[in-house]
């Protein structure tokens, strides 16, 4: 530790160009991307990719597993073998083993576990391609795709990893950032409409001060990242023209325009690479 790497950023840019509060693009949210499951969703951000599958809400069997109060939820964060430049070894691991840990610690607060008695929740989320931030991905596609499957929420959960890297405050770490000797990398997930953290973890050492700058700098990156959770979701279930047209004929003074889409929301459900 304590070795200085140098030219990752330059000149106030960081190598791949962004400023330092900016994600990596491209930045895509796409709901419902897995058929067989009952809800689903995409998540790249920049070289990182994620897709999350929910089964269930649904009568948990065998019966000892079933929780005679709410729902029991079976979360599982795995990275594909091929997911890295040398490839990992198949199966859970320590590693992936905390992340699921963390990431149903994460989405519980905003779900209505309690309204399913007896009901089993899985939801599994693979990581595809791995360039850091692979927690934070998932967090994000598994709260669009638990919305998706129809599981009753509070709110949904946004997640960014912010940090250090050579002395600068920054927004999404890449992975060659995040291995630098001095970085500080620290993913946070949130309700981005209340600020109610509920996952936040830190690598590497930071000040006191830093650690309130980096929580703003989560906070705006959260609330774009649930911009276009939400317009993913709306892209999903948005009414086919003709069939809204048919349904303003029939009804014409109980029809409310859409709202414009804007630029943000746009970008969220265009297609992956
Ligand atoms: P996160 O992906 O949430 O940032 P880590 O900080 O543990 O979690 O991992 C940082 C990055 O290191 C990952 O995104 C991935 O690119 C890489 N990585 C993690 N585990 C492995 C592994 N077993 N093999 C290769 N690369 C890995």
């Amino acid at each position: 530790m304590g070795k200085v790497v140098g030219q990752l950023i330059v000149g106030g840019k960081r190598k791949d160009g962004r400023g330092f509060l900016d994600m990596r693009s491209p930045f895509i949210v796409k709901a419902g991307t897995v058929q067989r499951a009952d809800g689903s969703a995409y998540v790249g951000i920049g070289k990182t990719r994620s897709i999350a599958s929910v089964y269930g809400p649904q009568l948990l069997h065998p019966k000892h597993l079933q929780e005679p109060d709410r729902a029991a939820m079976k979360v599982r964060y795995e990275m594909a073998p091929f997911s890295t430049t040398e490839r990992k070894r198949p199966g859970p691991d320590r590693r992936s083993i905390e992340i699921s840990k963390v990431i149903r610690e994460a989405l519980a607060p905003v779900l209505f576990l309690e309204e399913f008695p007896k009901a089993g929740i899985e939801l599994m989320m693979e990581v595809i391609q791995a360039d850091a931030g692979t927690r934070v991905t998932a967090i994000n596609a598994a709260s669009v795709a638990l919305a998706d499957a129809g599981v009753p929420m509070r709110d949904l959960v946004s997640a960014i990893a912010v940090g250090r890297v050579e002395g600068n405050l920054v927004v999404d770490l890449s992975g060659e950032e995040e291995a630098a000797a001095d970085a500080v990398d620290m993913p946070i997930a949130m309700r981005a409409a209340t600020g109610e953290i509920t996952l936040l973890q830190m690598d590497g050492d930071a000040s006191l001060d830093e650690v309130k700058k980096l929580l703003e700098l989560a906070r705006a990156a959260c609330m774009t990242i649930y911009q276009a959770q939400k317009a993913a979701l709306k892209e999903r279930y948005k009414v086919p023209a003709e069939e809204a047209e048919a349904v303003a004929e029939a009804a014409p003074t109980e029809i409310m325009e859409e709202p414009a889409k804007t630029a943000q929301e746009g970008e969220a459900g265009k297609e992956g690479e």
